[in-house]
């Protein structure tokens, strides 16, 4: 049998991981940090389809997480709208997450590296694959924006729904219920919004760019001081898939945060990519046929919902956009659940 390596271990990475060691398959995982860890990211899954649920036998890992039914979406601290949510979010901190699955891919056989920093130079080797997840140093457009992401725990948080979503300056947050009575604020952020001396903490930030509401409900709030975690030069929907190499989850693009649905979307490649790594390890399909049929399942299944990510994303994050945005939503003329399909894998 031939052995499989997964740099990275994120979702994409020890989900297949879990899976293809529940097959008998080899497989090594090699993770920078260890577990349990706090990781930049919303904590809420939206999108999450049963088929990738089953196939990733993921539900011993999500069976007791918050259930968000409702959203609340405000800018500048005033309340635009509620809409209740086509299927419920799930709610579970990264810290919960990541090392449940890491426990239950461990259990099946994998063989997981903790503080294995891969610079992936073996990237064209036969049965390496990328699971690194969102581009930080790679060469993207000029123009493009390289974000920055900021997120801490609140102990005591009023909500005013189980997920809430903050309009700002250049700069969105979003506020989720996760495990043990506990909220996460996540801040998007293009740093051309915000002055570096504004930088100092998630709570600056916030009132530079006009969400100094929030930034007040989180200063009552009691946030614990561990979670607080940030991450900068993050290019969203940037590939680094190219001929001869597989990568998966957010290796292949990361879909903008505000859908809630990049850990969704990262399960789902690692469902896609299964049956072919497997394939590939029993020696019955070769390396560079393998990475090929990954790429085109991976692009073809999961494009749609990103382009349409990447085309609404400037609505957010500017004042015309996000009025124009609300009057649409306020009026009708842009229907909530068409959007929320569009933007989401079927
Ligand atoms: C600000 C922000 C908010 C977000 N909010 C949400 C949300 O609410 N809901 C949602 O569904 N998605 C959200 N996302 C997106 C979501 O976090 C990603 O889509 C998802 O984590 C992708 O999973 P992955 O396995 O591809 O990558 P990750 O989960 O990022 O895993 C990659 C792993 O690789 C490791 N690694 C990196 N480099 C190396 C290396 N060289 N060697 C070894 N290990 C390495 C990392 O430590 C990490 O553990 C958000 C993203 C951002 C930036």
């Amino acid at each position: 049998m031939n052995p499989i390596h997964i740099a990275g271990g994120g979702l994409a990475g020890l989900s297949l991981a879990g899976a293809l060691a529940r097959r008998g398959v080899p497989v090594h995982v090699y993770e920078k940090s260890h577990y349990p860890r706090h990781k930049v990211c919303g904590e809420f899954i939206t999108g999450l389809g049963a088929e990738t649920r089953h196939v990733l036998e993921l539900d011993p890992v999500l069976d007791d997480v918050c259930q968000h039914r409702r959203t609340t979406w405000f800018r500048g601290g005033r309340k635009l709208f509620s809409r209740d949510l086509p299927a419920p979010a799930l709610g579970i901190s990264r810290w919960r997450l990541d090392a449940r699955l890491a426990e239950r891919a461990k259990d099946a056989g994998a063989q997981l590296h903790e503080g294995a920093f891969q610079s992936m130079d073996d990237a064209q080797n036969p049965g390496w694959i990328d699971a690194r997840g969102v581009s930080r140093d790679a060469k993207g457009h000029a123009r493009e924006p390289r974000w920055i992401g900021l997120k801490a725990h609140l102990r005591r948080w009023d909500a005013e729904s189980g997920l809430e979503l903050h309009l700002g300056h250049r700069a969105y947050a979003g506020v989720s219920g996760i495990e043990g009575g506990r909220a996460n604020v996540c801040l998007l952020l293009d740093p051309g919004g915000c002055p570096p001396a504004a930088r100092r903490s998630l709570e600056s930030v916030l009132g530079a760019v006009g969400l100094e509401d929030l930034g007040g409900r989180i200063r009552v709030a009691d946030v614990d001081p561990a979670s607080r975690t940030a991450t900068a030069g993050v290019l969203l929907d940037h590939s680094r898939a190219h001929s001869g190499t597989l990568a998966i989850g957010d290796g292949v693009g990361m879909i903008a945060p505000f859908t809630g649905h990049g850990m969704a979307l990262a399960f789902r490649s690692a469902a896609l990519a299964l049956p072919h790594v497997e394939a590939y390890a029993r020696g019955r399909l070769d390396w560079a046929k393998c990475c090929e049929a990954v790429a085109r399942e991976v692009s073809s299944s999961l494009g749609g919902c990103k382009r349409w990510a990447r085309w609404l994303h400037p609505f957010l994050l500017t004042p015309w956009g996000q009025s124009v945005g609300a009057a649409g939503l306020h009026s009708g003329l842009l229907p909530w659940r068409p959007l929320y399909r569009l933007t989401h894998h079927a």
